[in-house]
């Protein structure tokens, strides 16, 4: 018989016996840390904390945080807890904005990252006789491999195509039986596009059921268009390389997001003040890793920010589970003093009939003032019928009652916005 969980220990234990686990666990993790790694030694003493001190969960929030400025200055392996010996695979970020976080795992870090991306690929329904299309870029970034690990150890067949190449993306799917794609939801998108425009119909002549998608910020609305136009169920997946990569949650079938509380401890706090907010509040994630060995988080700012809960879900998971994000706080805009965040303005988009997926979000800076405009392609019909300054204004209107601001809508010709196999550049600063 199939079972339902695919760790059912871990995956239904009683809050209260979670909540012993990880205090176990983070008590552990103090003391480890401590005694191996210079940094948080220092880190530890500074702040008047001898391992000894952690009685309670509750005392985490005695310990400093860890940031991304820390992770550039101790870069590349300042904050690895065991001999570089011992590391079996590096994993890195694009860095794009400064030098790339850099991700060591032991080869039980990799045994962990293995079993937590199981439990998240198996909540979205991939059984050992699937077939994975992992259209995640290949390299340096965790992505691909997270997938690639998760879906080996459920024993589904894993197609390592990497990002690109669409065509052939198409002719693999349709050759190969693929049944769970996994990539970001907009090159998902964009692999629609293609194959219609090879002659299928992305729905019939597929035999796809699931996504697997993460690695940039989605909106629901994109989920029910994914959902709507490949005929499959769209999953969201969630996770840092400061963590682990993806695998830090699973989606189960009502799409509530799982933390693997058991191996990531989290809280919400508050970005201004630091402190840490009750389940039901929204605020900055923060993750402490309870488990992994070569490079341990403890108290990581995520920036994203979400909601925690500690409720039941009908799909039978005691986990707690964290909402989408609603927008990481790098992300976030102010616009004549309204925050705005790209999602928000997604999510307007997608609702008016005859506006596409592909849209991009024009930000004009001037002295301190900020402006934004947005550019959209309409649907191939709705283009040909004309009369696009009503589609502007009707799109404009719903960016208002989203926003309450008034942000211009230029519609564009369709095929004309850049497409992306990777992460989707949505917001460009002109
Ligand atoms: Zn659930």
């Amino acid at each position: 018989m199939l079972k339902e969980f695919w760790n059912p220990e871990a995956e239904t234990m009683p809050l209260n016996e979670l909540k012993e686990l990880q205090l176990k666990r983070l008590k552990k993790l103090i003391q480890y840390v401590y005694d191996n790694n210079k940094f948080y030694n220092k880190k530890l003493r500074d702040s008047n904390i001898k391992p000894g001190d952690i009685k309670t969960l509750k005392d985490i929030e005695k310990l400093p945080f860890l940031t991304k400025q820390d992770l550039r200055e101790f870069y590349p392996f300042g904050l690895v807890c065991t001999q570089l010996d011992d590391i079996v695979e590096v994993h890195a970020s694009s860095g794009t904005t400064g030098k790339p976080v850099v991700g060591p795992y032991t080869r039980n870090d990799v045994d962990l990252w293995g079993e937590v991306m199981a439990r998240s690929l198996y909540a979205n329904g991939l059984m050992k006789n699937d077939v994975m299309q992992n259209s995640y870029g290949y390299g340096l970034f965790t992505g691909a491999h997270g997938f690639e690990k998760g879906a080996q150890k459920i024993g589904a067949m894993v197609v390592t195509i990497s990002s690109g190449n669409t065509k052939r993306q198409i002719n693999l799917m349709k050759d190969f039986g693929t049944t769970a794609l996994a990539c970001t939801p907009s090159y998902s998108m964009y692999m629609a596009e293609v194959a219609e425009e090879m002659g299928f119909d992305p729905k019939k002549d597929f035999k796809l059921k699931i996504g697997c998608f993460g690695a940039e910020a989605w909106s629901e609305e994109m989920r029910s268009n994914i959902e709507k136009r490949w005929g499959i169920i769209a999953h969201e997946h969630y996770g840092l390389t400061e963590i682990i990569g993806p695998g830090v949650v699973s989606e189960c079938k009502s799409k509530k997001l799982h933390v693997n509380a058991d191996h990531f401890y989290t809280e919400v706090i508050d970005s201004a003040t630091g402190e840490t907010l009750p389940p039901g509040e929204e605020g900055e994630l923060v993750y402490t890793t309870l488990t992994k060995e070569a490079f341990p988080a403890l108290r990581f700012r995520t920036k994203d920010l979400a909601v925690y809960y500690e409720d039941i879900c009908e799909c039978g998971r005691t986990l707690p589970y964290q909402s989408r994000i609603k927008g990481r706080s790098d992300d976030m805009m102010k616009v004549k003093g309204v925050i705005v965040f790209p999602s928000q303005i997604e999510a307007a988009l997608l609702k008016v009939d005859g506006v596409s997926n592909n849209y991009q979000i024009i930000k004009t800076k001037k002295g301190s003032i900020t402006s934004l405009s947005v550019e959209v392609e309409p649907t191939e019909s709705r283009y040909k019928e004309g009369h696009l300054d009503d589609l502007e204004k009707q799109t404009e209107d719903e960016i208002y009652s989203v926003l309450n601001l008034h942000v211009p809508v230029k519609t564009i010709e369709p095929k004309t916005i850049p497409r992306s196999t990777g992460k989707a550049k949505r917001v460009i600063e002109r």
